[in-house]
């Protein structure tokens, strides 16, 4: 698949944070189209997978019959981000967990992985790959990515417990964040995203 120099940008908004992505994108000048059915996936060029509860969001892509065309998508080559809910639908394995999800991202994620005495917080990550100054996170009933293998990079850790988390990752030209960069005026994680789409990151 050839990247695309203006790729058009499926928001899939079946539930959860859409609306915020599609913002960001725009505030780029990006095109996007918000995916509903899977007939809106056609002519998409890459596909943004929201934050919302992924539970319910792989319920209704497999009753809406668009798991697996989604799945054979990704695994042919395009780009895919997902935020949150969206991290957790992309990794193979759910600590606990057999819901459905599209199990593209070689990872191992834990959902709620901050616990209920912290259900959101901020913090500043450092992503070398964003540059220098520290990208503002939300993090919101967020998972962490206990495990990840070797096609996997991981772009930001969090401290959790003693232990280094990772946060955002990438695998190819899957992405993949704990956090909610669409809910800060920072555009630059989606710009990242936008380079990996068009073959210049
Ligand atoms: N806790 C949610 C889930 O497991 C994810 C939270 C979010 O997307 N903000 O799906």
């Amino acid at each position: 698949m050839t990247a695309a120099k203006n790729p058009l940008v499926g928001v899939l908004a079946l539930q959860g944070a859409f609306r915020e992505h599609v913002a960001a994108l725009a505030r780029l000048g990006a095109a996007t189209r918000e995916v509903r059915q899977l007939r809106d996936m056609a002519g998409i060029d890459t596909m943004v997978i929201p934050g919302g509860e992924s539970t319910t969001m792989g319920k209704l892509l497999t009753d809406l019959e668009m798991l697996e065309p989604l799945r054979a998508r990704i695994s042919g080559g395009m780009p895919v981000y997902g935020s949150c809910a969206g991290l957790i639908l992309l990794c193979r394995s759910i600590e606990g967990s057999e819901q459905p999800r599209l199990g593209v991202l070689d990872a191992v994620v834990r959902r709620n992985a901050f616990g209920r005495q912290v259900d959101s917080f901020e913090a500043d990550l450092t992503i070398p790959e964003l540059g220098a100054e520290p990208l503002p996170a939300v993090f919101i009933r967020a998972p962490v990515i206990l495990s990840t293998g070797p096609e996997v990079r991981v772009l930001a850790r969090v401290e959790m417990d003693g232990a280094e988390r990772a946060v955002a990752v990438r695998q190819g030209r899957i992405l993949a964040t704990s956090f909610h960069p669409e809910l800060t005026p920072d555009t630059r994680f989606h710009r990242y995203f936008l380079d990996i789409c068009r073959g210049a990151a």
